[in-house]
């Protein structure tokens, strides 16, 4: 499979970190510090911070993503935010299925469909996560878990919309705890997602699909997961909330 058809997207997950006033720090260091990127450089910032981030990233190469949206384009949903909010702020990129979204807020499968193919509908580019528990990866169903995962997810998306679709795995086991999957675990999942990918929707869909890793991605370990074939750049929670460690990353996917 042919690297040079898909570009790198290295994506920041600030998670709930980051007021205002560090917002603008943060990205007062990084707007210069990765100007040169070789590939796509994108903050996922709390909605809170999404007209400060849009508006200090306008004219740089660093995009803006939300962290979760709405699958309904309004109505009586208190405390959710449609995707046709996002797009009116400028926002390009929005994070759905994280696990902690999972994990905490009752996310399923289902709902994460249904969130997708609105945030496309709406024009924005969906950073699709998957990724299996530990006990999952302990009794061998990583693969049958990650592909149904994937297949649910995408279920509807029409093949000319793919484009508007990134797939993170994140191996659950290995976010926020410092435990990175090898490099050649990463890959060797990443290349199964593009074989469901393949599966669905044809080689040279699955050939064009970015696909990143995340799960504990530093600035020491990001040059060896994202030198593998099959991983296109990575989702960076902690890391991407230091300038310099986050800019180390980026330069390791500007390499590939
Ligand atoms: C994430 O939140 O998506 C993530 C990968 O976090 P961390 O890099 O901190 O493990």
């Amino acid at each position: 499979m042919n690297k040079q058809l898909r570009k790198a997207v290295i994506a920041g997950n600030w998670k709930m970190n980051n007021n205002r006033a560090q917002t603008r720090e943060l990205l007062e260091a990084l707007i210069p510090s990765v100007k040169d990127a070789a590939c796509d450089v994108v903050v996922c910032v709390p909605f809170t911070d999404l007209e400060t981030a849009v508006a200090m990233t306008k004219g740089t190469n660093i995009k803006v993503g939300a962290q979760n949206c709405h699958f309904e384009a309004k109505g009586a949903f208190t405390g959710e935010i449609a995707p046709g909010m996002l797009t009116e702020m400028g926002v390009e990129y929005v994070v759905l299925g994280h696990s902690e979204r999972r994990q905490y807020f009752g996310e399923t499968d289902v709902t994460v469909n249904k969130r997708v193919k609105a945030a496309i509908g709406a024009g924005l580019t969906a950073i699709l996560c998957v990724g299996e528990l530990l006990e999952q990866r302990e009794q061998g169903i990583t693969a049958e878990l990650v592909a149904m995962q994937t297949k649910i997810a995408l279920n509807g998306v029409e093949k000319a919309d793919l484009d508007k679709i990134i797939i993170a795995y994140e191996p659950v086991w290995a976010i926020g705890t410092g435990k990175t999957a090898t490099a050649d675990q990463a890959n060797e999942v990443c290349a199964l997602i593009r074989g469901v990918i393949a599966e669905l929707y044809g080689q040279d869909a699955a050939d064009a699909m970015t696909i990143q890793y995340g799960g504990s991605m530093n600035a020491g370990n990001a040059a060896e997961l994202v030198s593998k074939p099959d991983v296109d750049g990575g989702l960076i929670g902690g890391a991407s909330l230091k300038a310099p460690d986050f800019t180390v990353i980026v330069n390791a996917a500007s390499q590939d």
